[in-house]
């Protein structure tokens, strides 16, 4: 069918260009080709088009006057369609709940490495201390390059100068590492958040039109009507059970009464 049709289909009826006094198939909200869970209230494959959590194509009917017929008739809520619905929705909040929990844990993981880097280099009394031995070394390494010179021994003072400069290389290098630890309110990135509904990556304090963005976007908006209408589901088949448990109750004690009272 195509998505011109079936839009048709589900604005005017299945029977949208039979003539009035035409014979036709009429649809009942039994049939196989009819979408159950758009009888129960959406059709979930409708909720993600196009974004990374699409459920592909429902390539079942979608129908207004089928819906209403269902819900008004006496099998509404007893055909196992709304329990049916509920699992459905409950699978697609696991998988956003995977997806929450594994961003978190990405999130943390980022945390922690940001915070290593900015620990990495040794810092203050031990970064000095480290500096100021080499310097002794070096110092003291010049003195005994000077004296070997003084007494002729060419080859060792270059050996010795050598192991000098190598000092000298590594104290150059703690030295550049001092001047470049940074500041850590100066390198704190922007801080992030994960979506409690739809797991995206969130930023603390983000603008108002992009937060507005966020919550009307189609994932977050499909996720957050995935969850209300769990609820909502649980409330009423529960409201049910409760209902068909009384009226059951009600049948039993009605035949085991002698003297049944007649309402
Ligand atoms: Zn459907
Ligand atoms: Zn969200």
């Amino acid at each position: 069918m195509t998505a011109l049709s079936a839009m048709l289909d589900e604005l005017m009826g299945k029977n949208r260009n039979a003539a009035p006094n035409d014979k036709t198939n009429e649809i009942h909200w039994s049939d196989e080709e009819i979408c159950k869970h758009f009888l129960c209230g959406f059709c979930p494959a409708e909720l993600f088009t196009n974004t990374r959590s699409d459920l592909g194509t429902c390539n079942k009917v979608h129908d207004e006057k089928t819906k209403q017929a269902y819900q008004a008739s006496s099998r509404y809520m007893k055909s196992g369609y709304e329990e049916d619905f509920l699992r459905f929705l409950q699978q697609c909040w696991q998988d956003v709940e995977r997806r929450i929990r594994r961003n978190h844990q990405r999130l943390q993981l980022s945390e922690e490495k940001t915070q290593k880097v900015q620990q990495a280099p040794p810092t203050g009394a031990e970064h000095d201390e480290k500096i100021a031995m080499l310097n002794d070394k070096i110092t003291g390494m010049l003195e005994n390059i000077e004296r070997l010179g003084g007494e002729g021994e060419v080859e060792q003072a270059q050996s010795m100068m050598k192991l000098c400069d190598q000092l000298k290389e590594e104290r150059e290098a703690l030295q550049n590492q001092k001047g470049g630890v940074m500041d850590p309110f100066t390198v704190q990135e922007k801080q992030m958040e994960v979506c409690e509904v739809c797991g995206a990556f969130l930023i603390v304090g983000d603008a108002q039109t992009r937060v507005d963005d966020h919550l009307m976007g189609k994932q977050h908006m499909g996720y957050a009507k995935i969850k209300a209408t769990i609820a909502d589901l649980k409330e009423k088949l529960q409201k049910a059970s409760v209902t068909s448990m009384a009226e059951r109750k009600r049948i039993h004690e009605t035949a085991n009464d002698p003297h049944p009272v007649i309402e």
